[in-house]
């Protein structure tokens, strides 16, 4: 058995040298277990926290063992009634190319209803957070004006698009002309500003909402997002997703930093992880698949082959390299 391991704890950009292949032989399935061969990893932002021995909402990695994310794979021999050979499965299973693990730690997902895939993306940990984090918090209206940095990754291309469903205009913010002219032809962003190039953001988005702004999905943190605050209207919403601007810092979260702004318009601005919608993934599941059916709803994905790129795939996440949902296809 093949496995990633996190070999040393990075203080700002991780490389790979701080991951490192490890071999071992598959563990035998005790009762109750199944052994689940990797079909897809998935490699997410959010696992740059788990890098660091630092307290948060979910434990560090620990150092020496394989890293833990979403996986879906087959069942290639079961001791369990729940599973048959042959079923595919999602879970939160380590980088291996094989996970022995009791069958109650994975659940059967359908290949028939959706590509593999998706369950990792737009019908799993990616479209459930802007599921949730938009319409729970942000809450957009018709004729509203709704910014979503980190625009053409997982998240934010599923954010833009269920807020045009729900009527309102829509800004996304990227960081290549490439994701930018996407968002706009290919998904109906009625502005998109490439933060990279445009020079002074401030301005920019000031041009693209000239109403203000209603709605704020931040999804990167730091000066992008001072620029969209001090644009808010009053009674903004602003669902903080996440912060990938300062994830590889040395010193840290930065921001926000327009306090009298938020005051002044009276904003909400609320923190947030998808694990608070627990209960409610079915409800996601069903809403994504269903706009996803009728054409509603259309996603990307950046798929990297083979299963010793995973690191890098992950590394370039910082890089700007995917579009849509990052993946590695285990060959
Ligand atoms: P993405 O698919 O958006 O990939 C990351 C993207 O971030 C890159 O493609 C890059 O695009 C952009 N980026 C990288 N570095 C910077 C930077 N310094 N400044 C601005 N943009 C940058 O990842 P996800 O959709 O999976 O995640 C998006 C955000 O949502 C992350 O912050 C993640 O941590 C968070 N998240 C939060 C969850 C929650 O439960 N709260 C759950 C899932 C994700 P570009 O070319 O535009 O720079």
């Amino acid at each position: 058995n093949r496995m990633i391991v996190l070999a040393a704890r990075p203080e700002s950009m991780p490389t790979e040298q701080h991951f490192a292949m490890k071999d071992a032989a598959v563990e035998q399935p005790a009762e109750g277990q199944v052994v689940v061969r990797s079909l897809y990893l998935s490699v997410d932002p959010y696992m740059r926290g788990r890098m660091n021995d630092s307290k948060s909402y979910i434990p560090p990695f620990a150092l020496g063992e394989a890293i833990v994310g979403g996986v879906v794979g087959e069942i290639v021999e079961s001791k369990s009634e729940q599973f048959a050979v042959g079923d595919k499965v999602l879970g939160m299973l380590g980088w291996k190319l094989y996970n022995v693990v009791d069958a109650a730690s994975v659940r059967k997902v359908d290949d028939q209803m959706a590509p593999l895939s998706a369950y990792l993306g737009v019908l799993g940990l990616t479209g459930l957070t802007a599921y949730f984090g938009l319409l729970d918090i942000g809450q957009p209206k018709a004729g509203e004006t709704v910014v979503v940095s980190g625009a053409a990754g997982a998240v934010g291309m599923i954010v833009g698009q269920i807020a045009k469903l729900k009527g309102a205009r829509v800004v996304g913010i990227a960081g290549t002309d490439e994701k930018t002219s996407y968002l706009k032809q290919e998904l109906g962003f009625d502005e998109t500003i490439n933060y990279k190039t445009v020079g002074d953001l401030g301005k920019a988005l000031e041009a693209a909402c000239p109403n203000g702004v209603d709605v704020y999905f931040d999804n990167v943190g730091g000066d992008i997002s001072d620029q969209v605050m001090l644009l808010l209207n009053t009674h903004a919403r602003i669902p903080l997703c996440g912060a990938i601007s300062s994830y590889n810092s040395k010193s840290g979260d930065i921001g926000p930093r327009i306090q009298t702004q938020l005051i002044k318009t009276r904003s909400l601005i609320k923190g947030f992880v998808l694990g608070d919608y627990a209960d409610r993934t079915e409800e996601g599941i069903q809403a994504l698949g269903q706009w996803l059916g009728e054409g509603k709803l259309k996603y990307e994905e950046t798929i990297v082959e083979g299963f010793d790129k995973v690191p890098q795939a992950f590394l370039q996440l910082f890089e700007g390299k995917n579009m849509g949902k990052m993946l590695v296809k285990i060959l």
